[in-house]
C-alpha cells in the first residue's frame, strides 16, 4: 500500500516514528515513491489473527450486571428491539443512574449507522456534555488524526470510511471522575443495541474503563492489546485512550500497532 504525504504527516502527528528504507540507486525508477511507512504497516500476506480467548478475560461479568445496585430509576424496557429513533430518545430520557442528575445532555453517538468501524470510548467529558457529541476535545483531535492515518473519518462518507463513535457511558461523570461499575452496567444495554444496529466489522475499544467493562476483565490494557477479542460476535481490538496517549507519547507507537491490527482484522472480516 502506498501512503500519501498527508497520511505520513498524520503518522507523524501521532508521534509514530517511521522508518525510511535505503534509497534505491538512481535509475531503478522507484525512488520518487514515498515508502517511509512501509515498516510500520501490517505485513502483507500475514493471515488475519485468529480470535483468541485471552487469559484473564472471563466469559461472564465478574459481578453480574443484574446484581449491581443501580442508583437511579429502572432501566427502560425493550431496548433490545429498539430502532435508532426510539433508542436515541430513550437514551435522552434515561434516568437509570444518578449521572442523569448532573448532565447537560446525553451523548448518544455519531457517525454512519451502518459503519464498518465502531469506536468505543469511555464517557463524555465537559465539552462532550456541552456539545452532545463524543470526542470533541483535544483527545478527539488525536482520535480524528488516528482515524485519518488509516483512511477513516467521522465526517460524511460511505460506511467503509465513516466510523460510528460511541461511549460506554452516555452521561458525563461529575468532575470527569472514573465511571462506576454500576453506571457502566446500567448503560451497557444501550451500547449493545448500538452495536446490533450498526453491525460493525470491527470495534476499536479505547481506554481502560471501556475495555475492561466490554471484556469483563480486570487486566490492564497492556495485557489485553495485541490480540483479537470478541464483543457480541464482533471482533474487538483494544487500544489506549487518546487522552492517555496525549500524556504518554512513548505509547503512541503501540497505538499505531493496534490500529494496524484492527485494519488487518477488519480486512479479514470484510466479505469477499
Ligand atoms: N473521552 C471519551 O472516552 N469519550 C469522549 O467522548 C470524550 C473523551
Amino acid at each position: 500500500m502506498r501512503w500519501s504525504e498527508r497520511q505520513v504527516a498524520m503518522l507523524r502527528e501521532m508521534g509514530v516514528r517511521v522508518w525510511a528504507p535505503p534509497r534505491e540507486p538512481a535509475g531503478t525508477g522507484d525512488v520518487a515513491e514515498a515508502p517511509e511507512v512501509v515498516a510500520v504497516l501490517p505485513p502483507q500476506g500475514r493471515p488475519p489473527p485468529a480470535p483468541v480467548a485471552p487469559a484473564g478475560v472471563v466469559p461472564r461479568p465478574a459481578v453480574p450486571s443484574a446484581a449491581l445496585p443501580v442508583p437511579g430509576g429502572p432501566l427502560p424496557a425493550g431496548i433490545a428491539t429498539m430502532g435508532w429513533p426510539e433508542l436515541r430518545a430513550t437514551v435522552a430520557a434515561c434516568t437509570a443512574c444518578t449521572l442523569c442528575e448532573g448532565r447537560t445532555q446525553t451523548v448518544f453517538g455519531v457517525g454512519h449507522e451502518r459503519a464498518h468501524w465502531m469506536i468505543v470510548g469511555e464517557a463524555p467529558g465537559e465539552q462532550e456534555d456541552r456539545q452532545g457529541e463524543p470526542f470533541v476535545g483535544k483527545s478527539g483531535q488525536l482520535l480524528d488524526n488516528m482515524l485519518r492515518a488509516i483512511a477513516l473519518t467521522r465526517g460524511e462518507a460511505e460506511p467503509a470510511r465513516q466510523v460510528y463513535i460511541a461511549n460506554t457511558l452516555k452521561c458525563r461523570p461529575p468532575g470527569n471522575r472514573n465511571p462506576a461499575p454500576a453506571e457502566l452496567a446500567a448503560c451497557e444495554a444501550f451500547l449493545i443495541r448500538q452495536v446490533q444496529l450498526v453491525q460493525p466489522k470491527i470495534i476499536l475499544a479505547m481506554g481502560r474503563f471501556a475495555v475492561q467493562s466490554l471484556l469483563r476483565s480486570t487486566e490492564p490494557i497492556g495485557r489485553l492489546r495485541g490480540r483479537v477479542h470478541q464483543y457480541h460476535g464482533v471482533p474487538l481490538i483494544v487500544t489506549y485512550h487518546p487522552a492517555y496517549l496525549l500524556r504518554n507519547l512513548e505509547d503512541k507507537a503501540k497505538a499505531w500497532d493496534d490500529l494496524c491490527l484492527a485494519v488487518e482484522t477488519a480486512r479479514g472480516a470484510a466479505p469477499g
